[in-house]
Order: C-alpha cells, then structure tokens, then sequence
C-alpha cells in the first residue's frame, strides 16, 4: 500500500457529540453493579498475567489499567466504558456460603462449591493454565480441598476447555471425580467446533478483538468479560449425564437441582438450583447485558422464545428461595427481591425481542427494517444488564428473522444478486468511478453518516483492493463506528475491520487448532462428515472412489462412497465392489487427524493395513483440503 499506515485516529465532533448524549441518556448515578462486582472480595494475584509452561503469556489484565478512569474517553461509548470498568474486577469472591467464584482470569467465571469432602469445579474457564491459576488462587484463601466434581453448565468452550487444569484422568477414571453435563453436551461440541471451527475462529477475532490492539482506540472489552485466554484447550468427556428436564442429585454433600435448558444461549446448557444454599446458578442465561441470540462470530441462530421460556419456568420454580442469583459470567445478584426483578427483566427482555420482530415480520418488515425500527421498552431502558454490551438488539432481531424464515427478504432483486466484487465494480462504475465515490463519501464522512461510508467505501475495495484512498476512508468510517458502539463485539469488529483495511490482509496461513481432546471424542460419523467438508470438490470431479473401513478395536465397519465429488457413507455397512480396504484402530484415526502421522508413514509402519488399491486411498485423501485460519474479510478473497 501506499504511504504510511494511519494509526487508530481521534473521535471526531460527531462521534464526541454521540458519546456525550449517552452520559444524560443514562442512570450513571446507579452504582449497584460495582457495590456487587466487589462483593465478597478475598484476594487477587498481584498481577493477572498468567503463562504456559513455555513462558508465553495466555491471558492478561496488564494492558488495561486506562480503565482506571472513571471517565470515558471521546473514543469509547461511557456506557460500554462502564460495563469494561465492571469486568476489571478480578480474583477470587464469597458468593454466599460454601460458594466462590474466580473472575477476571478468563471471559467467564469458575465457580466452586465446597462440599463435604472436597470442591465441586463448575466451568473450569476456556484453558487449563487460567483453570489451575484461579484453583491455586482459592487453594491460598481457602486451604486445599480435593476436586471430588466437575460440572459443565454447557458445550461452549469458555465452560470446560481449562478442565485438564483442575483435574486429572487418573481421577476421574478411577471414579474419583464425577464429570456431570447436560444432555446432548459432547455432540454439541464436536460438531459445532470441528465442522465450522476455521471459519467460527477468525470470525471470533472480529468478536472478542483478542487481536486488537488494547486501548482507548482499541479493545476495551469483549460485553461478557474482558478478553478470552489463549492457552491450552482441553476436554474430559463427562461420566454423569442430566438427561431429564428437572433432574435433582447429592453431589459431594450438595443438593443440586437441575433444569435443562436446551436451545437458549447454548444448543445444550442447564440451569443449577442449590436448596439449602438458597442460590441459583444460572449458566449463561441471565447475564449483566443482552446475549447473542446470534453471536457476530457465527453460529447458529438461537431460540429466544425457549430462551425466555427457561428463564420463566426457572423464575416459575426456584425464584421464591433465592437469596442470591449468578451466572458463569460477570457479578451476582443478592437479595430475593431483587433477584426476582433481574430475572423478570431478563426473561421480559428475550421474549419481547422474539415477538416483537416475529410480529413485525407479520406485517411485512425487513430483518433489516425491523432491526432498525425495535428499541427496548422503556421499563427496561434505563436497566443496566439489558443493555447491549454483547449481542445487540439489531443483530439479535435479524436472527430471530432468520432462524423463522432464512436469509432470504423475498424481495426477488436480492435473490440472487452479484457477488462482492462484481457488485463492487458496477456500483462503482454507476456512481461515476471510483474517485467520485471517494468524494462523495468524504463530504458525508463530515456530516457523520459512518454507516453508508462504510459501506460504499467497501464497494470500491471489493472492486480494487488497492485503492489506498478507499481503504483510509472506509477505515476511518469504522473507527467511528467502533467508538460510538455501545455493543463491545460491535466495536471490536469496526476497529478489527479498520485495522485490517490500513494494515492489509494480515499474512499468517497457520491452520486453526482442534483440541486433541475433541479430536479424540469425535464420533465415527462426525469424522466421516469432518472428511466431507474438506473434500475438494473441483479435485473429485469424475471420480468414483469406494473404501470399506475396520475399526479393528471398536469393531466397527463403515463404507466410504465418493461419487458426483459427494462423499457419503453408511455404518455397519460394507461394499463388496470397493477399491480398498482400510483396516486400523481408532488411535491410528486420531493421530491421522491431527497430523501426527502422515497416512504413508502410517502405512509402512503397519498401523495401517490397506487391502486392494492403496493408490485410491491415498488418491482420495490428496482430495482433501486443508483450511488456512487467516483468510480475507474486509477485501476480496485471493485464490492462494
Ligand atoms: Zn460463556
């Protein structure tokens, strides 16, 4: 690119005058959340910046001490100012009794529960560094306790990649340490983390802005929590299930009662009710923001109907004996009366997100109409946890639209229009070319209209990624974006946007990382759907390949059937007009899978066994793609 790269620039009059308005708009004088995220206070490391076994620094508070301004800068919206000063508060808190949490060492909390003879470990956070840090943190203000439980509240990482961090295999194979999950809990995982990981975690870059630079022109927060740790992912299949819609059990002295709550934030979660405690657990359902009906990383999209259902029949069930409420993210909440406020204007909150746009979609409006048209009731306005730090009310409305009747707005000119760059080049050829564009955009830049800056600016790129000119404005349209954005997911993704269009198309090609651990608890089936998707179509064209497979340990047999470049499959099944057979143990697979071994290697060293035609075997996996994490998002894809 030409010239010197622009850094990240001032907030300029429009977006001051913005952010100021927010400060009236707003009850700043309602100090609660902090009496509350300080509540229970015992003691933090002198310093959060916690290291691999390799020195290498896995998560980290040092960048953050500009939060220690009471006051926003014109570069912050105060109200997400707020929300990232409330999720600096870290270590390890009194609940209630027998209850802790250790936050601010990840995005999410660790709860832990002391029971008779040791500690139930609720969601040991995202990696096992974070996990063992925060347990060594508690083992300093509580003495040592053996873990005798883990529970996970649900299949999103943040819950249970730290679990190696806090306990052992040994343990648990010896019937030591209960796993507990909720129904459906390991499926969920594989599947959303192995089918579309690759895309799933760049596009988590723009989320969480992990990447960002930190500061009052970068990351300040990610809405949930500060920033998610970047260390080793783990996973231990749970040896308990809650299976049952309410489920209650005795674990480690504790009486815990469980509601499953499928479909809400994660396709399988549960809720947690301690009787004799007088608390309430509740996941990742009610937190101190409005959640992601559809998280900006991807996902599919969720069910804020059922999510405000669970929320009521927990209400419904437990409300009346709760003294405190929390979540597996952010501060509690004492006090029964105000536990049932909170949780009122939580369930209120997602269902009137859900029949509002459904209704709306009724009457004919657009998913882009209706996120444009819906604003929070003003009973709940002025409520600081239904706020969107998180997911916001635009982006959460175009997935309930989506997740009832699709992408597709009916309207017949958007059924199939050009892809970006061709659009990209008659847009910019009909406004007169690009420098007219360029113009243009800059005169409404001046009166602040970021929105279509931002998008014209991205016509021009998409139509010529070397238009320097084009880049800096549609960067600097970001950046403002980003500054005003109350939401922080939507301010990392507009200052994760700028930075790649100043900087370029950053160029590490390293393949995402699959935890071993969620390789190993692949289903047979899910390999078979794993090699599906990596399997290049153009490479297949008039191909017809037919592998029977023996899973000698498992004695398992699959047939592998590629034909028209679909593979497809059958179990317990096997084809007597198949080229090969391929014989190994499901370990082999595993090693296979995660590169340890090449196939040849594996071949001549005998743990693979292959009757008939090893050239087809070989054949077919030389038709697999391998996805490369940093591919291109503000500006047309290259072919590589
Ligand atoms: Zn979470």
């Amino acid at each position: 690119m030409a010239g010197p790269v622009e850094g990240p620039k001032d907030a300029t009059p429009v977006t001051d005058a913005l952010n100021r308005a927010v400060l009236d708009a707003l009850p700043f004088g309602d100090t609660q959340d902090f009496e509350d995220a300080r509540r229970g206070f015992l003691g933090t490391l002198p310093e959060v910046e916690i290291t691999n076994d390799q020195g290498r620094v896995v998560c980290s508070l040092r960048g953050y001490v500009f939060l220690d301004d009471e006051h926003a800068p014109p570069t912050v919206n105060p109200s997400l100012w707020r929300q990232a000063r409330l999720n600096m508060h870290h270590g390890l808190f009194q609940v209630t009794d027998r209850i802790y949490q250790v936050r601010g060492f990840d995005i999410s909390n660790m709860t832990l529960i002391e029971g008779e003879r040791g500690l139930i470990v609720i969601d040991p956070l995202i990696s096992t560094e974070v996990a063992r840090a925060g347990l060594d943190l508690y083992t300093r203000h509580r003495g040592q306790r053996p873990v005798t439980a883990v529970i996970y509240t649900h299949s999103h990482t943040d819950h249970y990649g730290g679990v190696r961090g806090v306990v052992g295999d040994g343990d648990v194979r010896a019937g030591r340490v209960e796993i507990w999950a909720p129904d459906r809990f390991m499926e969920e995982i594989v599947a959303e983390t192995v089918l579309a990981g690759t895309a799933m975690i760049r596009r988590a870059q723009f989320q969480f802005g992990a990447t960002l630079p930190k500061g009052p022109r970068g990351q300040v927060d990610a809405g949930l929590g500060k920033v998610t740790s970047r260390g080793t992912v783990t996973l231990i299949p749970p040896t308990r299930t809650v299976e049952a819609p309410i489920e209650a059990h005795r674990i480690d002295g504790i009486e815990i009662v469980f509601q499953l709550t499928p479909e809400t934030e994660a396709p399988a979660e549960m809720h947690m009710f301690y009787p004799a405690l007088r608390a309430l657990n509740l996941a990742e359902n009610a937190t101190h923001n409005l959640h992601n009906i559809y998280p900006i990383r991807g996902a599919q999209a969720r069910d804020a109907n059922a999510w405000a259902r669970y929320l009521n029949e927990a209400i419904d069930r437990f409300g009346r004996d709760a003294e405190v409420v929390f979540a597996q993210h952010h501060w509690p909440v004492w006090d029964n009366r105000r536990v049932l406020d909170y949780l009122g204007k939580q369930r209120d909150l997602y269902k009137y997100l859900h029949d509002q746009t459904v209704r709306l979609m009724n009457h004919g409006y657009k998913a882009a109409e209706i996120a444009e048209r819906l604003t929070v009731p003003k009973g709940l306005a002025s409520t600081w946890h239904a706020r969107g730090y998180y997911g916001t009310l635009s982006h959460n409305a175009k997935a309930v639209y989506q997740r009832y009747i699709g992408w597709y707005d009916a309207n017949p000119a958007n059924l199939n229009p050009l892809p970006p760059v061709e659009r990209g080049k008659k847009y910019v050829e009909y406004m007169g070319g690009a420098g007219a564009v360029i113009r243009r955009a800059r005169e409404d830049f001046e009166k602040g209209e970021y929105r279509f800056v931002a998008e014209a600016m991205s016509h021009v790129v998409f139509a010529d990624p070397s238009n320097t000119d084009a880049r800096r404005l549609g960067a600097d349209a970001l950046e403002q974006l980003g500054y005003v954005a109350e939401s922080a997911t939507w301010r990392n993704a507009y200052l994760l946007g700028a930075f790649e269009l100043r900087q370029g198309q950053p160029g590490a090609v390293a393949r995402a990382p699959i935890s071993p651990d969620v390789i190993m608890a692949m289903s047979l089936d899910l390999f078979f759907d794993y090699l599906g998707v990596r399997l290049n179509g153009d490479k297949a064209e008039g191909l017809t390949i037919v592998i029977n497979w023996v899973f000698s340990d498992l004695g398992r047999r699959y047939v592998l059937n590629l034909e028209h470049c679909a593979l497809t499959y059958l179990a317990d099944r096997e084809s007597d007009r198949a080229d090969a057979m391929v014989t190994l143990d499901r370990a082999v697979l595993d090693r296979l899978i995660l590169r340890e071994t090449p196939l040849a290697d594996a071949v001549q060293r005998g743990l693979v066994s292959i009757d008939g035609d090893p050239a087809k075997v070989a054949e077919l996996f030389g038709l697999l793609d391998d996805f490369a994490l940093m591919f291109e998002v503000v500006e047309p894809k290259r072919e590589r």
